[in-house]
């Protein structure tokens, strides 16, 4: 959900559970001391501003925070050094997992969203694309309690008062009776529900679309879903237009890339342009212009007005491409490949989550205190990557957790099939797939880890002890050897 440029992409990395964190030295800057009776103080004076004119003082006492919660100021003030590139923010937002849990959830919402195409126009797979982005289906909605985020930012630091209308309105939201003041958390910037709409977006575009009378979009998958198409529609979108298309460009062309600078169809084509696989422009969009996420070496794109209605949603053309291409193979309901057609111009593509797990458990039996594993590679999977690549002499040290990486530290097998197993064979540039026989894997990881943790080489699912921790050698229907934990007492 868009708010502001300066925090959407912490709202977007919190509501999708991707970290845009930084390297090891690049930590957050510490949690400010807040004064609590300066906070008090301010409270007292935004209830009687007319920002909350029109909040009772019952409500705005009702929830009013007893304390600040600094960590928001952190977040507001958090400038991350690591930025991701486009490969590998795309391949954990669009991977496997994402792809069947739409393929899924469009099945599951059929007549829903079938009822929200002829109502709002708007083509299923495309609000299944920002509801999978935004929230993964509903499942990652945010923790942070909605009025202590809230009424911190409009008291200390910069943009109070855009927080304080914020502010406001989440007062408000709950006043109406909209949502339930126990499910008013959310993102550190305000963002909540399924949609992860901001407070004042919330006021003017949710609908209610299940006839309860309420506009629930933590609770309501129907809310939230038509909420996401009220949205899109409000923001121009056009109805039985495509997105956009992957491109082929001729050899030769030269162009930047210009999203906004839309031309007829007829005009990329006398370029030489055709889409992906060849088969010439169709003129299904009116106007579109060029997408170049990694430049004239990448994938290609051309981007009719839909896409932007997209990026509307939050500032960031990365962002509007992964709904974009997650809606594409939710229309598709084909999981098992999510590259583009032409391959990221680099020889060390992003992972999936599963992948990022993996390679967490690895660092965990290898004695790296990260926490748990959640396929979130944030601050300290990346310094844990970090101290692992110096150790072992890997350069470059940047704790960066990419298929290099992945492959390192898991045993030299092939990687799953997302990332590399299309019809267009691997990424240009990629290192030879070379897989290791079976019996090899656990030798090297025992080699790679620090810790006395040894892993089994036994056939297959037959489980092994070693240590305290009982693992068993799995091949998937991919074709994929991995190792996986076996809790005690199974
Ligand atoms: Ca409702």
């Amino acid at each position: 959900m868009r708010l502001t440029p300066l925090s959407a992409l912490s709202l977007l990395s919190m509501a999708v559970g991707i970290s845009l964190a930084s390297t090891a030295q690049a930590a957050r800057p510490p949690a400010p001391d807040l004064s609590n009776a300066e906070f008090q103080q301010c409270l007292d004076g935004l209830k009687n501003s007319s920002k909350f004119r029109g909040v009772d003082g019952f409500t705005f006492n009702n929830y009013r925070p007893s304390q600040p919660d600094p960590s928001v100021i952190q977040s507001l003030n958090y400038q991350p050094e690591f930025q991701k590139d486009v490969w590998d923010y795309l391949s954990a937002l669009v991977d496997k997992e994402r792809v069947e849990d739409g393929i899924r959830a469009k099945h599951q919402w059929g007549n829903t969203l079938r009822q929200i195409e002829s109502r709002y126009g708007v083509k299923a797979e495309h609000v299944l694309g920002v509801w999978g982005v935004e929230s993964n289906f509903g499942q990652t909605l945010g923790k942070k309690p909605l009025f202590e985020s809230l009424a911190t930012l409009s008291c200390f630091d910069r943009r109070q008062s855009y927080f304080q209308g914020e502010y406001a309105n989440a007062l408000k939201i709950v006043q109406n009776g909209d949502i339930a003041p126990s499910d008013m958390t959310g993102s550190w910037a305000g963002a909540f529900g399924q949609t992860q709409f901001m407070p004042s977006t919330f006021l003017e575009l949710a609908v209610d679309f299940d006839g309860d009378g309420r506009r629930d979009l933590v609770n309501s998958v129907p809310d939230a879903l038509a909420s996401t198409a009220n949205f899109l529609d409000k923001r121009g979108y056009r109805t039985g237009e495509p997105w956009g298309y992957e491109v082929k460009l001729p050899s030769g062309f030269w162009a930047a890339s210009n999203r906004k600078d839309k031309k007829s169809i007829s005009h990329w084509r006398n370029q030489g342009i055709t889409l992906a696989n060849g088969s010439p422009l169709p003129y299904d969009l009116s106007r579109a212009g060029l997408l170049l996420p990694a430049g004239l070496e990448g994938p290609a794109f051309l981007v009719g007005k839909n896409f932007d209605t997209f990026y509307s949603y939050n500032a960031s053309e990365n962002y509007a491409l992964a709904i974009a291409h997650l809606s594409d193979l939710i229309t598709r309901e084909d999981s098992s490949k999510t590259d583009f057609v032409t391959a990221w111009p680099t020889d060390d593509p992003g992972i999936s989550r599963q992948q990022a797990k993996d390679i967490q458990q690895a660092l965990l039996n290898a004695g790296y205190d990260i926490g748990g594993v959640d396929g979130i590679i944030g601050d300290n999977t990346r310094t844990a990557i970090q101290q692992y690549q110096s150790s072992r002499g890997i350069f470059p040290a940047d704790g960066r957790a990419g298929q290099k990486f992945y492959r390192t530290i898991i045993g030299n097998m092939a990687p799953s099939s997302s990332q590399y197993d299309n019809q267009y064979g691997q990424p240009a540039n990629s290192q030879p797939l070379n897989p290791a026989p079976a019996d090899r894997m656990g030798q090297l990881i025992q080699q790679q880890t620090t810790n006395p943790t040894t892993y089994s080489s036994q056939p297959s699912a037959q489980p092994s002890r070693s240590g305290n921790t009982r693992y068993r050698r799995v091949t998937g229907s991919d074709g994929v050897v991995k190792l996986v934990r076996i809790d005690e007492g199974l």
